[in-house]
């Protein structure tokens, strides 16, 4: 009997195009070819109606160089790569239709579904909830860590019920930087519909593997990817990589990671 098999496909790179990734698309086509890997799926980021003092999103100009880039490469390196042209969508519950339509006007190989940014009761600058910046941390600090995350939950399951998605990234990456939080058995009551909404639209689940980086193991923790397994919930790794040195980072990893649970 053989146990799981390194992936070889990174189903998450981000390039320049996102203002806060570096490397050109060819560049992390090249680093993919070279990891060996058979797939790879580019997922930026599209975000809607978001107040923040810096833009860590594509526009629909950038998403047509972006498609133009893609298919050019995707001609290059047919024979050698399969390379998949995707968007990880940032949810907002009052942009939901501005989304929907801009999701729909493109073809996209897959849809990533996030919810990055949280508006904030007094309209100030939304949130960044997978943000490292002192500034976030303070903000969400101050508005409740708990409160904000079943904010975070609640509304990610309406992206997942609302959104055209086809698989759920980084499920538990929120509030990852907040020092004294973590997401545990207790927040069970809020993930179990999160996860049954990704099953009923025959969504997968990603297994983030930035997650290594700041833990042992990748995004969600071990108990979320147990209850997905049990609901037949397929899982898509991705590197998330930000830079082309990172695609398919920490893979090598997943086999034993995948045994022990
Ligand atoms: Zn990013
Ligand atoms: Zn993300």
């Amino acid at each position: 009997m053989t146990g799981p098999s390194v992936p070889v496909s990174d189903g998450h790179v981000h390039t320049r195009y996102c203002h806060h990734a570096t490397g050109e698309m060819e560049e992390y086509v090249r680093a993919a070819v070279a990891a060996g890997l058979q797939e790879l799926v580019f997922l930026e980021h599209m975000e809607a109606g978001v107040r923040y003092f810096e833009s860590t999103w594509l526009t629909e100009r950038d998403f047509d160089i972006y498609f133009e880039e893609g298919r050019r490469l995707q001609d290059k390196y047919g024979d050698t790569i399969t390379i998949s042209l995707g968007v990880e969508v940032g949810y907002s519950p009052t942009h939901r239709e501005e989304l929907l339509e801009r999701l729909g006007s493109r073809q996209w190989d897959r849809i990533g579904v996030s919810y990055h940014f949280m508006p904030r009761p007094d309209g100030d600058l939304h949130l960044n909830l997978v943000s490292s910046k002192e500034t976030n941390i303070h903000a969400i600090e101050k508005l409740g860590c708990e409160h904000v995350l079943e904010n975070y939950f609640t509304t990610l399951t309406e992206a997942v019920e609302v959104l055209p998605g086809t698989v759920l990234c980084h499920l538990d990456a929120a509030l990852r930087y907040q020092p004294g939080i973590t997401i545990n058995e207790t927040h069970l009551g809020k993930i179990r519909p999160l996860l049954q909404a990704v099953r009923k639209k025959n969504m997968g689940l990603e297994l983030n593997c930035s997650g290594f980086k700041i833990r042992s193991s990748p995004y969600p923790a071990p108990f979320i990817v147990k209850e997905a397994q049990a609901l037949g919930i397929p899982l898509v790794p991705g590197s998330d990589a930000h830079s082309p040195e990172h695609v398919g980072r920490y893979f090598d990893l997943l086999p034993d990671y995948l045994d022990s649970l």
